[in-house]
């Protein structure tokens, strides 16, 4: 796993398949997303190595179930004490109560699909002992106060998290960056993609100078009109 930093309050965990992120706040830390099987004690050294303690992580935003996002979220919740929070309509499938939906691929998709597959660790992610539901308005307590948006469309719980205050947003698979060239693009493997588009859309409405994927390289400085362009081209 490789720690970037993005904003001196802001820092990217990658891993082999999809990222997480930390942020930081005076006294205590907030975790959005984390990372695949196994990822809890990696994440536990990249918060060391930052000069924190994981117990300093107050909670574990999840943008949706996905397990290239939740692999890690029991482990690391259970190493830390973090409270783990979920939209919730995806939260019975981060509890591990359900099978979470199968998207419903594109044809051009499915040999990313099947490329991605190949490296996620194998094993089913130990589900976090509970899960908190926010929905779409809630206002979480970091960054100055981070804004859930209820983005449907990737999984029926996407959320992604906006700070106003700090004009970052965290936009989980509903947006994503090019691997080949960093270019900006709607998310894949969705359940539903012309709902996904409507969600973006939203997103581009947004007065983001900062925006954080899933998948690809964040965008630092004028994510706003990046994501519009990307929002008129559909
Ligand atoms: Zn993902
Ligand atoms: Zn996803």
């Amino acid at each position: 796993m490789d720690v970037i930093g993005l904003l001196p309050r802001l820092h990217l965990l990658r891993f082999p398949v999809g990222q997480a992120y930390l942020w930081r706040d005076d006294d205590a830390l907030t975790l959005i997303d984390a990372g695949t099987i196994g990822a809890g004690r990696a994440i536990a050294d990249a918060v060391r190595a930052l000069g924190h303690a994981p117990g300093d992580v107050r909670r574990i935003v999840l943008t949706h179930f996905h397990e290239d996002h939740v692999g890690g979220a029991g482990e690391f919740a259970a190493l830390s004490g973090a409270e783990v929070l979920a939209h919730p309509l995806d939260a019975p499938f981060v509890r591990g109560e359900l099978p979470g939906p199968h998207p419903r691929f594109e044809d051009w998709e499915l040999p990313i699909h099947a490329a991605a597959a190949k490296l996620l660790p194998d094993g089913t992610p130990m589900p976090p002992a509970s899960v908190t539901g926010v929905s779409d308005g809630d206002v979480l307590g970091f960054g100055g106060g981070a804004r859930v948006i209820h983005v449907p469309g990737h999984t029926d719980g996407s959320i992604a998290l906006f700070l106003p205050e700090e004009r970052v947003l965290f936009t989980g698979d509903t947006v994503a960056a090019s691997p080949v060239d960093g270019s900006v693009l709607p998310g894949v493997f969705n359940l539903d993609r012309p709902q996904l588009l409507a969600s973006l859309v939203r997103l581009a409405e947004l007065d983001a100078d900062v925006a954080c994927f899933g998948h690809g390289d964040p965008v630092v400085g004028g994510a706003a009109a990046a994501l519009r362009e990307v929002a008129r081209a559909r």
